[in-house]
Formats: structure tokens, sequence, C-alpha cells
């Protein structure tokens, strides 16, 4: 349980740390809250021989409205973002999905960043940021690129992250009008983590019709995904209880469940669909102006 031995740099900008992100390679491993890091290193699945603190750098903790979007510091924690104002005011599912992770010391160190950099199968922020459809915003020495969430997750604990990059910023839109939203999950009870967890987003128009949808999945599958079915389901008809039942069947459409010592293949997909009936159900209620 005593990690390799490693050096360790703790750079004060961003770009000393690009650079020294740059010349070590795959050699180099990145810190933030260390709360996946440091237990991979202590298990020794991963002995990086050098570890670069960016947990020190100024100006990458921050949550901020930026032409008409709302901007996060990849090392914002998940208690900041929970307890955000402007996140519960206009982007209220990401708060509720902070809120979830882990426990009160997790939340308190583990960072946004951090989380979707690792993009853990079973962690939390994956789901809400895909029913978001939020950008990723990842710096290198040779500038900033944007990455849609949409091409980010590319496989269990694989993104589209390049070497040498780091992910600098999350970028969401705020809630339009009309809009609810509702993050729904089964947690494994020792850890917190997702068995199955559902976010769902549901913009009404007239007369109670779906104009808007996204089904943000995690916990079920290598990798978090969008229920295209289930929105494709939805979207255009008038919202009710029936309907979420129906749409919700969809959850884990074509996707092959993960299947492990906390739950079984098939466990898995049936909690999908009835997460996601939950998560739609309390979407709905929220855009409505319901609790
Ligand atoms: C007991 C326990 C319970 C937990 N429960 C949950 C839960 O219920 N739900 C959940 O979602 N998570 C859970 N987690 C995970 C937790 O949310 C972590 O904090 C998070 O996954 C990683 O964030 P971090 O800042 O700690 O990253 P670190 O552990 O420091 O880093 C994780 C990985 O990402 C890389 N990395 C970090 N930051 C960046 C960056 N900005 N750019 C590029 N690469 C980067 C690192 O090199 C490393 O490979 C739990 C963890 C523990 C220990």
């Amino acid at each position: 349980m005593i990690p390799a031995q490693f050096e360790y740099v703790a750079p004060r900008t961003l770009e000393d740390a690009l650079r020294l992100v740059e010349r070590h390679g795959d050699e180099a491993k990145i810190l933030a809250g260390g709360h996946s890091l440091l237990p991979l290193m202590k298990l020794r699945l991963a002995q990086p021989r050098y570890v670069i603190d960016i947990g020190r750098l100024r100006n990458m903790n921050y949550i901020r409205e930026e032409n008409g979007q709302i901007a996060i510091g990849a090392l914002t924690t998940h208690a900041e973002i929970e307890s955000s104002a402007l996140l519960r005011a206009k982007c209220p599912l990401l708060s509720e999905t902070a809120a979830s992770i882990g426990d009160v010391q997790v939340r308190n160190r583990g960072t946004l960043g951090g989380s979707l950099a690792h993009a853990d199968p079973a962690a939390d922020y994956p789901a809400a940021v895909l029913a978001l459809n939020a950008e990723i915003i990842a710096a290198s020495t040779g500038g900033t690129r944007t990455i849609p969430v949409s091409e980010y997750f590319l496989d269990m604990l694989t993104t589209a992250l390049r070497p040498g990059e780091i992910l600098s910023q999350v970028r969401v839109a705020p809630q339009p009008p009309h809009t609810g939203a509702a993050y729904e999950k089964l947690h494994q009870p020792a850890s917190g983590f997702a068995i199955v967890g559902v976010a769902a987003k549901l913009t009404l128009g007239n007369g109670g019709t779906i104009e808007d949808v996204a089904i943000g999945v995690t916990g079920l599958g290598p990798k978090a995904f969008r229920a295209e079915t289930a929105e494709n389901t939805l979207r255009g008809k008038k919202a009710s209880e029936k309907l979420f039942a129906e749409a919700a069947q969809h959850a884990a459409q074509g996707i092959d469940p993960l299947s492990d010592l906390h739950a079984s293949a098939d466990y898995r997909r049936n909690m999908a669909i009835v997460y996601a009936r939950r998560a739609l159900n309390r979407a709905f209620a929220r855009a409505q102006g319901k609790p």
C-alpha cells in the first residue's frame, strides 16, 4: 500500500505545468485532488516517475459567467460545484450531481477536471456533462482546443485528451426557460460510485410538448453515453408518466452492460430503466416549476 518512488513537482502556473507534462511525457502523471490517482499508485497500478501536482496552480479554481456560458476551472472541487450559487441558479444539474459524489472528504478534495480526465465508468459527472452538452477545454504548450463532450469519452478510463494536454476548463450553457433537469443514481453503498446514474434534462414547449431532451447514463457500460433511442421516443411528444416509462425501456439499448461484484449485467440494465424513469419524471416536475 506504499506507492513506488517518484519525483514530486509542484508548478505554480499552467504554462510551467504544461512544459513539464510535455517534457516528461508517459513518465509523468498529473495530480489534482489525488482521489483517483493516489489509490492507483498505492496499489502500484500506476507507477509514474514524476508526479506533477497541479493543485497549486493559480487561477484554475473558479465558476463564472463568460460570453453567455458558465465556465468552470478544472481545479474546482465537487464541494464548490455543489454549493455554487451561480450553478444552483443557472445549471442546477451539475450541483445536484456533485452533491451525490462519495462523501464530504472526497467532495472537498476531488476536482471536476480530475474526474473527467480519469473517466471512471462509474463516475457521476460524465452523465451530467453529456446531458448538458458541455465543452471540454484542453490546454497544451501549443494553445487550447475545445472538445465537444459528445467526442470526449472514448472508452473505459480513456478520453480524447492527447498526451501533453491538461484539461483546463469545462463550459456549460445556462439552463433555458421551461427546462427541468435531474440526476438519479443507484450508488454503491461503500464508495458512493454509481452502479447506474442517469441525468435527464427536459425542455417543454407549448401545451406540455417535449421540445428538447437529453439523457446521459453512467455506470452501465465502459463509458458514459447518451440514451439516444430513449430521447427520440420523447422528442416532440406530450410529456406524461406513461411516455417516460416507455422511453426509459430504451435507456440501455445498444449497450453491453458491465458485470462485477457489485451488480450483474442484467441488474444494471434493469436499474438503468428504473433510474431513467425516475430522472425523467423529476426533470418534468421541475420543468413545470415543482421542486
Ligand atoms: C472513497 C472514494 C469515493 C468516491 N466516490 C465517488 C463517487 O461516488 N462518484 C464519483 O464520480 N467519483 C467518486 N470518487 C472519485 C473522486 O470523485 C475523484 O476525486 C475523481 O475521480 C478524480 O478527481 P481528482 O481531482 O481527485 O483527480 P486525481 O486523482 O488527482 O487524478 C485522476 C486522474 O486524472 C488525471 N488528471 C487530473 N486532473 C487532470 C487535468 N486537469 N487534466 C488532465 N489530467 C488530469 C490524473 O493524472 C489522474 O490520471 C471517489 C473517490 C474515493 C477515493
